[in-house]
């Protein structure tokens, strides 16, 4: 106990996790690390001053984001050697969509210490919550707002064999369901929203059936969005499956069209080639 209190003591970087709502989940560590701090890096004082408040502290808060300039970036780095610096976000884990990339990417290349207290964060908790797969996940960050963006998203995961995380907001949802459901196909979902507070609420259904759900009615709070993986949802038949490939080989050779079709049906693309080899020869 006491040695991991010398090394907490240590000067560098810490980037401590803050509840992502209820404030019981700030894990003694965290808060013995804040108390520690000689400054605190904050997103918004006043988000940062709440927590202080909760812990009965006064500290030295300075704004941080990954815009800061660089010379702000080095007045930061400069104080690593000798004071103990936390960085937090307004809430759950600092970096993950939040402030702090730039600054672990420099104080690592440099040589400083760099340290961690683990703890809330709304992908991991939206995930374990979600019944969906979860020894392969990729979490993508916020869904953007334009249409074509949202799409050119949703085409990148098409073929990938992992849950899907994102953030989104209430009145986006619906859209975000619906463009998800068209590009990914039918598949499992889940939307976790205002976890560990009062409203607490985790939806499942398929895509077009979370679409239908909030098309008219959309969730206040904030919001994961939850996805499974191909093939999670009833695989497409042999039929549309060669009606896909026949399609395909019209304008492409076998190898491009059983790419194609893998992504597009979320199949594999050497059982694809296989089929296609069968049907190219037809
Ligand atoms: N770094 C944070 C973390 O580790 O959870 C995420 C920060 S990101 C800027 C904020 C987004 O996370 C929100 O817009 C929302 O999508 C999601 N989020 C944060 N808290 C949440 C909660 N209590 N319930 C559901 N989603 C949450």
């Amino acid at each position: 106990m006491s040695l991991m209190k010398n090394l907490e003591r240590l000067p560098g970087l810490y980037i401590v996790a803050t509840p992502i709502g209820n404030l019981s989940d700030l894990a003694p560590r965290a808060a013995s690390m804040i108390e520690q701090a000689d400054l605190l890096l904050v997103e918004d004082s006043r988000v940062t001053g709440k927590l202080l408040q909760h812990l009965g502290l006064k500290k030295s808060m300075r704004p941080y984001h990954d815009h800061s300039s660089e010379a702000d970036r080095e007045a930061i780095l400069s104080m690593l050697g000798d004071k103990m610096v936390v960085l937090v976000s307004d809430a759950g884990t600092p970096l993950i969509s939040d402030p702090g990339y730039k600054l672990v990417h420099e104080a690592r290349a440099r040589g400083l210490h760099v340290g961690a207290v683990p703890g809330p964060s709304a992908p991991t908790m939206a995930l374990t919550l979600s019944g969906l797969p979860t020894d392969r996940y990729l979490f993508a960050g916020f869904i953007p707002n334009k249409d074509k963006a949202r799409v050119d998203l949703f085409e990148e995961f098409v073929g990938l064999r992992a849950t899907l995380v994102f953030f989104e907001t209430g009145p986006r949802l619906a859209k975000s369901l619906a463009a998800a459901g068209q590009v990914l196909g039918d598949r499992p979902a889940a939307v976790a929203r205002e976890l560990t507070k009062m409203f607490e609420e985790v939806a499942t259904g398929t895509l077009n059936e979370l679409t239908q759900r909030y098309a008219d009615a959309p969730p206040k709070g904030e919001i994961v969005l939850v996805i499974g993986p191909p093939g999670e949802a009833s695989a497409p038949d042999e039929a549309d499956v060669d009606a896909a490939i026949d399609e395909a080989l019209e304008t492409m050779t076998p190898s491009r069209a059983a790419k194609e079709v893998a992504a597009r049906l979320g199949l594999k693309k050497n059982d694809v080639y296989a089929r296609v080899q069968q049907r190219a020869k037809h």
